[in-house]
């Protein structure tokens, strides 16, 4: 079919033919920008870090409708081992195949689109809209959208409504939305005790054993109970280690790795205060680091999701699950400025795989559902 009837593909194939692996953009960000220009977008780019990050924005007035993602890709893996090159992307019985085609290139062509006919339509709508893109989504994620944040923290410019266009959906375009996503927090305890002889044990204090009942209450122990959004959450210890290896030594110290997936119930302060309650009542001598972490955030049901589920429902005919199941996202930094947020995208199922792909026809109707979400906020 013709670029002219389907113009969220023609732009999905220009950008999945731009190799932009994490943290590159490969030109991406350029060419969204040169598509919002005429339409009266302002276009900030901020770059930290090998990382290139791009803030559009249509108007002055609020509300503010965002939309948000990532223009990064992960390594296609072996290039052979595709049906055909990750870079040159083609259709094949229906879909888009090549690396991004579905996280996230065609959301981002979708958003392009559904702006590009939203403003055509409504020249002069109330409100409004702005693009958030990074390239360090994929990556460590330490100079993408949380710098933006940070730019946008530092000048008190705030965002009412978010639209992340992460593969959210399952089996069905829109069967699924995300609406939160649990934090995460990974820390290393290090537990120290005296080194010495098996013989001897008198003479030595055995790491080991001094912070094993420790383990087993923080194994056993309720953090929360969740809410109706999030499951409790939950504790798990992915490594430890003491010792030299050597059969009749006592180790002097234990080092021990532990994560918690939380829910909005717990912040990162109470749980590394429970930690921290246990530890000392064991008595145990020891010292706490932390990785970084990543906060939950939720959006209750309210405009936008309301917003968002009618949208799907007219463009597609189902009704959207409300999740917030799966890992991190840069919603969590995004929902620091932003007063509600939700992720709506294409198919799931090929992420980061061998012969990624998204469904053609699957482009037109999530740039429909993107404007439907524009004229519900900014028009009706
Ligand atoms: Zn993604």
């Amino acid at each position: 079919m013709a670029t002219r009837a389907r113009p969220t593909l023609a732009l999905t194939r220009e950008l999945v033919a731009r190799p932009s692996v994490t943290p590159d953009d490969g030109g991406c960000q350029a060419l969204i920008a040169s598509r919002l220009a005429p339409l009266g977008f302002a276009s900030e780019t901020i770059a930290s870090g090998g990382v290139t990050n791009l803030w559009a924005r249509r108007g002055t007035a609020g509300p503010l409708v965002c939309f948000a993602g990532h223009t990064d890709v992960v390594p296609s893996g072996p290039p052979g081992a595709w049906s055909s090159d990750p870079f040159a992307p083609v259709v094949r019985d229906g879909h888009l195949h090549g690396r991004g085609a579905a996280d996230m290139k065609g959301s981002l062509a979708a958003f392009v689109t559904a702006i590009e006919a939203f403003v055509a339509a409504h020249p002069r709508a109330q409100g409004s809209i702005a693009l958030l893109l990074t390239s360090d989504e994929e990556g460590p994620a330490t100079d993408g959208t949380v710098k933006v944040v940070e730019a946008l923290k530092a000048r008190g410019e705030t965002i009412d409504w978010c639209i992340v266009g992460e593969p959210s959906s399952v089996e069905r375009l829109g069967d699924t939305i995300k609406n939160g996503r649990r934090g995460t927090l990974s820390g290393v305890l290090t537990v120290r005790g005296v080194q010495g002889h098996v013989a001897y044990p008198h003479l030595a204090r055995n790491p080991i054993h001094l912070v094993a009942p420790a383990i087993a209450e923080l194994a056993a122990m309720r953090w929360d109970d969740g809410n109706a959004y999030f499951p409790p959450t939950t504790f798990q210890c992915s490594n430890v280690h003491a010792g030299t290896g050597a059969t009749n030594m006592i180790p002097g110290s234990l080092e021990l790795q532990f994560n918690w997936r939380y829910s909005t119930e717990s912040t990162r302060e109470s749980l590394v205060a429970r930690l921290s309650e246990v530890l000392d009542r064991h008595g145990l001598d020891h010292s706490l680091a932390w990785l970084p972490d990543g906060k939950p955030f939720l959006t209750p049901r309210g405009r936008l999701v309301d917003v968002v589920i009618d949208a799907v429902r007219e463009a597609n005919g189902i009704t959207p699950e409300l999740s917030c199941a799966g890992g991190t996202s840069d919603g969590r930094f995004i929902a620091e400025v932003c007063r509600e947020l939700v992720e709506l995208g294409p198919l799931n199922a090929t992420i980061h795989k061998i012969d990624e792909r998204v469904s053609i026809d699957d482009l037109e109707t999530l740039s429909g559902i993107y404007r439907g979400v524009l004229e519900r906020l900014l028009v009706r």
